[in-house]
């Protein structure tokens, strides 16, 4: 991974930016996460991120993610998958088997389901909490008042090891503010893991202590419109 010989632009360039972005926070290097985001993107559009070296990538459905990862995984196993985006109950089975990471727990109906897949599985992702730090009535996430009980629930109801929180900014606000609510939440509740930051905004986001940044559209170009 750190033999790094084929070149894939779009992927450098956000790592030298993360690098950057680390020291000028005065953070270790290599301490922020840098999670390639490949939805819409197939496996031919992922294979040569892989070549470049990265081995931790998201997604944001569980079926899409289905129907491209377990070959992309046999090809190179050490690949780490996260899923970034919501979570119906009825997809935790294929969720915690597919998945090292979910970013995405915000109801008890979903932690309920996840606790008793891992039980079952015998595997365990590691789980953040999302937070809906805008309030935004269309967004998933808890709210930022509601967060602390919630994680306490998953702990003691679920028996879940949250790890940490996730956030997505309302598009049309400024980033900093809801980076700064995450950490504060995260902090007052010892959680180490904060998931914050995709293409226009992660240097901001670790300048706020992100440990896990999204990016997609830096590394892989822009999107179809269609389904995102
Ligand atoms: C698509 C997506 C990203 C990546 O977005 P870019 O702007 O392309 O970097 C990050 N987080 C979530 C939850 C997403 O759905």
């Amino acid at each position: 991974m750190t033999n790094q010989t084929i070149r894939h632009d779009g992927l450098d360039a956000v790592r030298e930016q993360v690098a950057a972005a680390e020291k000028a926070a005065g953070r270790p290097a290599g301490s922020v996460r840098l999670i390639a985001v490949s939805k819409t993107f197939d496996a031919d559009g992922i294979r040569p991120v892989i070549a470049a070296g990265q081995r931790v990538f998201g997604e944001n459905r569980v079926q899409e993610a289905l129907a491209k990862w377990p070959a992309l995984k046999a090809e190179t196993p050490d690949i780490e998958l996260h899923l970034i985006g919501p979570l119906q109950s009825n997809k935790a089975r294929d969720a915690v088997a597919l998945f090292d990471a979910i970013h995405t727990i915000d109801r008890d109906k979903i932690a309920r389901a996840i606790a008793a897949e891992i039980a079952r599985a015998g595997r365990s992702p590691r789980l953040l909490v999302q937070v809906n730090t805008g309030a935004e009535p269309q967004k998933a996430g808890v709210l930022p008042e509601d967060t602390d009980a919630f994680v306490e629930r998953c702990r003691s109801v679920h028996g879940l090891a949250i790890d940490g929180l996730m956030c997505i900014p309302p598009v049309e606000e400024a980033p900093a503010p809801h980076f700064a609510l995450l950490a504060k939440i995260a902090a007052r509740l010892g959680l180490a893991s904060l998931s914050m930051g995709m293409s226009a905004d992660f240097e901001t986001a670790i300048a706020f202590g992100a440990t896990d940044v999204r990016v997609g559209s830096a590394i892989f170009g822009t999107r179809p419109p269609i389904a995102t």
